[in-house]
């Protein structure tokens, strides 16, 4: 039998795909600014570090930072991008009272970057590779300042002129789930190359949201809604999920979704209309006279790629060969370049990786994140943990007591202690002694009579019964192994 459907219930059957891109600005870690001598700060006294040309004097000429270019290059290499021999840079005009110059230094047509991608992790460990188009030096504009002015703005120019890479992707995002993970795989990047501290709070890692709808298995993309500055991935998150609903409410209703620049408010977790976005040639983009074009040799390439560190994605991988940790836990621990090389270092120490993730991924990470710490600020040392892992696996002392003796070197009541002084000096090693266990069991299971009885009656719970008699008779110290081993010769 044929059915006939309505128009609407066909609309309503037909199945529409996400489509995002993203735009990240990256403020990169140089001590200068892009074009100027002044310093690069942030959370300074307004307009304290500002040149002339950051002031837009006229006659004032940039003078390319050669650092932002290595750090732009070393990011280049990261993602087995190409790095363009000639770059342009342009400028882009606007007009807007942080600008002072009127246009921004950016790079248009031919960027330093090209042709790179970045793989990341979805949800079941699958992985999927987004490429990204391009990556292009620019500098930021200042700030205008609302708070605490009754009622004006000030314009505050320790920004203008800070160096950006701003790192464009292919519209190969499906879900706003997968934007996270590329943003945190990108995040964890630019850290581990030391070329960001991608501190979001202070604006050092940014992203804007290009994103669209269209029907599932088409090719070609629908318009497409940009929403600007977002600042956590939290926001990126909502905002992506909103947009979506909106755009596909509309598209349900047989609407079309206009291009536009849109805003996220975080109190509302709704986005805004801003503006009508800009065409390109509404920036008037020319090469700047200014500058050169910006020649990159064979040399200071290979320079930079000498400098490069393992990737978070090789030193994964790594782990899980080298050392035989599971997917997440290498994942975990390579995440954090400081975290892995502390974790190499107890490993190189006790030649026991599994027991050392353990321990750092459980307990140190514990300590870390209750005082509020970083890997660095440890209060336990390599040596020092990797002393404590070897007295565990040599069964000098149990787990239980090695956390003990971890709670007295993190509180640095023993700092200047090895773990052998104070495992000798408080009596903490563990009973392994079978004859001496053996008599201590035989003991305790005299004065428990009854409960042998019940247990030889059928009450098998009480088997760690007697286990905890016999473990608190020697204040903690018999070996819970060696102690099951013979109460089960005993008791059968
Ligand atoms: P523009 O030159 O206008 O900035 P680009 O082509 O450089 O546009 O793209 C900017 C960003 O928008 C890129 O991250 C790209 O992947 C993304 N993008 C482009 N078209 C779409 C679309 N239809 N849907 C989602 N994202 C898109
Ligand atoms: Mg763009």
């Amino acid at each position: 039998m044929i059915r006939l459907i309505t128009t609407k219930q066909l609309k309503n059957l037909m199945q529409w795909e996400t489509v995002i891109g993203l735009e990240v600005h990256v403020q990169l870690a140089t001590k200068t600014k892009l074009f100027s001598g002044a310093p690069v700060n942030y959370g300074f006294e307004p307009n304290t570090s500002v040149s002339l040309l950051d002031l837009g004097m006229p006659g004032v000429l940039p003078a390319l930072n050669l650092e932002a270019v290595r750090l732009a290059i070393k990011f280049g290499l990261s993602i087995a991008a190409e790095i363009a021999p000639i770059s342009i840079f342009s400028r882009k005009h606007y007009f807007y009272p942080d600008l002072p110059k009127g246009y921004q230094i950016t790079q248009h047509a031919l960027p330093i970057v090209k042709n790179g991608h970045l793989e990341i992790a979805l949800a079941d460990n699958e992985l999927k590779r987004i490429s990204i188009n391009r990556a292009h030096l620019e500098e930021d504009a200042g700030k205008s300042v609302h708070e605490g002015l009754g009622g004006l703005t000030g314009i505050d120019l320790n920004r203008a002129g800070t160096p950006l890479l701003e790192i464009v992707s292919a519209p190969d995002l499906n879900s706003a789930k997968e934007a996270v993970a590329y943003l945190k795989t990108l995040h964890t990047l630019v850290r581990y190359i030391e070329i960001s501290s991608a501190n979001m709070q202070e604006g050092a890692f940014r992203c804007d949201a290009n994103v669209s709808m269209r029907p599932a298995g088409n090719n070609s993309l629908g318009t497409r809604v940009e929403i600007k500055n977002l600042n956590s991935f939290r926001f990126v998150e909502q905002a992506i999920n909103y947009e979506v609903n909106r755009q596909t409410k509309i598209l349900e209703q047989g609407g079309i979704v206009k291009q536009e620049t849109r805003f996220f408010n975080a109190q509302k977790k709704a986005t805004w209309p801003m503006r009508i976005k800009e065409e390109a040639e509404d920036y008037r983009y020319f090469p700047d006279p200014d500058l050169l074009p910006l020649k990159i040799e064979p040399e200071l390439i290979a320079a930079v790629e000498a400098s490069m560190p393992e990737l978070p994605a090789a030193k994964q991988k790594r782990f899980m060969q080298q050392y035989g940790l599971s997917t997440y836990t290498a994942t975990l621990l390579a995440t954090d370049r400081e975290l892995a090389d502390y974790f190499e270092k107890v490993t190189a120490l006790a030649a026991n990786p599994k027991l050392t993730a353990n321990w750092i991924l459980g307990e140190l990470a514990a300590a870390l994140n209750r005082d509020n710490c970083n890997i660095k600020q440890s209060k336990i040392s390599a040596e020092h943990l990797a002393d404590l892992i070897r007295r565990i696996a040599d069964q000098t002392i149990s787990e239980k007591i090695a956390k003990l003796i971890f709670v007295k070197l993190w509180n640095g009541d023993n700092k200047h202690q090895t773990v052998d002084e104070l495992i000798t000096k408080k009596q903490l090693a563990q009973i392994n002694d079978k004859d001496y266990l053996n008599k201590i069991a035989t003991n305790i299971l005299t004065q428990h009579q009854k409960e042998v009885k019940s247990y030889q009656a059928g009450k098998k719970q009480l088997f760690s019964f007697f286990v905890g008699q016999i473990i608190q008779a020697t204040n903690g110290k018999a070996n819970p192994a060696v102690v099951n081993q013979l109460l089960h010769d005993m008791l059968f």
